[in-house]
């Protein structure tokens, strides 16, 4: 069956160089070969976070790590930002892992904002927060610099990001930040397969994780910390992955990364002139509409054509491209296109073809 080019919002299109660096020769965990290739990544990894921190591989999907952070690292209560699909499921993976948890729910599509999160931590209840930077089913980006200065005001409160669609799109300073945990699973913007996070930690998150009786095992952040040092994993990790990784990398700081970031404006841009040309609005608030995709209504809003999104994603298909047609209670009123990873304003323009010409078959 002919492939079909996938612009879901991840996983998304893995390229055949990327797929080739997979397949490099297969090598030893312990042995100097590994430690030569992660240690050649690490200062890569620690540029593209702006962090003297160590970056850690996790051999799993980002799930692991967001739910590995909890472990580690609540001890009191820990207050979920949730406003979309993925950052309201983190209120539930806290509780099944025990944790007291608290949500701070906006509407799908709202941003959460520093004032909100501000006057949930001014109680004194909490000792960490869970944020999704871009939450990928609305297609919205919360204002990350606004949230992480609150930091500066709750020292003891643990500060936990998830950027998994966001991360390697625009610029995410963790030490300047200030944060405790910043994560994400690869096979998003960095356009690996599936099957890797990536994920660093502060110091003050390190230490406490160090006192946390029942952090757990796998997803050990001072196991993490003590083998990276050492340019290893606590466990066996996917090397494949940390081939393509590297390969990934290399490509990021040829192509330059302020370029990357200009070059996802503009192919996000591109979705956006073409849902205005079609009547199509956007389901985030306007102002945090994120970088990496676009979720736009279906036209059910005044002024917009409606569409039946299912029928929209299967005409774009038959021409060899994936779309999403929507997730969670938002299915089948939204529809989402990404532009994340390798994407380029030449690779786009053959999809923005096939959505203009689906458009005339609805
Ligand atoms: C996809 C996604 C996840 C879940 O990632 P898995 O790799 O499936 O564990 C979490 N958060 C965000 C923002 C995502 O887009």
């Amino acid at each position: 069956m002919a492939h079909v080019k996938l612009h879901i919002p991840g996983p998304v299109e893995v390229s055949p160089k990327t797929f080739q660096a997979l397949c490099r020769p297969a090598i030893g965990h312990r042995g100097q070969g590994f430690k030569d290739l992660y240690a050649g990544i690490q200062p890569q990894l620690q540029t593209l976070l702006s962090t003297k921190q160590l970056v850690y591989l996790s051999t799993s999907s980002a799930w692991g790590v967001m739910e590995g952070a909890v472990r580690n690292l609540v001890t009191k209560k820990v207050l979920n930002c949730m406003k979309g699909a993925f950052s309201d499921k983190w209120f539930d993976v806290s509780k099944k892992c025990g944790k007291e948890a608290e949500a701070l729910q906006v509407p799908w599509g709202s941003p959460i904002r520093a004032e909100q999160i501000d006057a949930k931590l001014a109680t004194g209840q909490f000792d960490a927060l869970t944020l999704i930077h871009n939450e990928t089913s609305t297609g919205t980006m919360s204002p990350l610099a606004e949230i992480a200065a609150l930091k500066a005001k709750y020292p003891d409160v643990m500060f936990i990001v998830d950027a998994v669609s966001s991360m390697t799109a625009l610029p995410l300073n963790f030490d300047a930040m200030g944060i405790d945990v910043l994560l994400a699973g690869t096979q998003k913007a960095f356009a690996l397969p599936p099957g890797l996070a990536v994920f660093t930690a502060s110091p003050a998150a390190l230490a406490k994780a160090a006192t946390v009786k029942d952090r757990g095992y796998y997803f050990d952040f001072v196991e993490f910390e003590k083998n990276a040092k050492d340019s290893m994993t606590p466990s066996t990790p996917s090397t494949p992955h940390i081939y393509a990784l590297d390969s990934k990398l290399g490509e990021f700081f040829a192509e330059g990364l302020d370029a990357r970031y200009v070059r996802h404006q503009t192919t996000n841009q591109m979705l956006r002139d073409w849902g205005s040309k079609h009547g199509f609005t956007l389901f985030p608030e306007a102002g945090f509409e994120s970088i990496t995709l676009c979720c736009f209504n279906n036209g059910a809003k005044p002024g917009g054509r409606a569409v039946d999104a299912a029928k929209l994603q299967k005409l774009v298909k038959e021409q060899g491209f994936l779309i999403d047609g929507g997730y969670g209670k938002i299915k089948g009123t939204t529809f989402r296109i990404s532009n994340m990873g390798d994407e380029t304003v030449e690779s786009m323009t053959p999809l923005i073809a096939a959505l203009d010409k689906a458009m005339t078959q609805l």
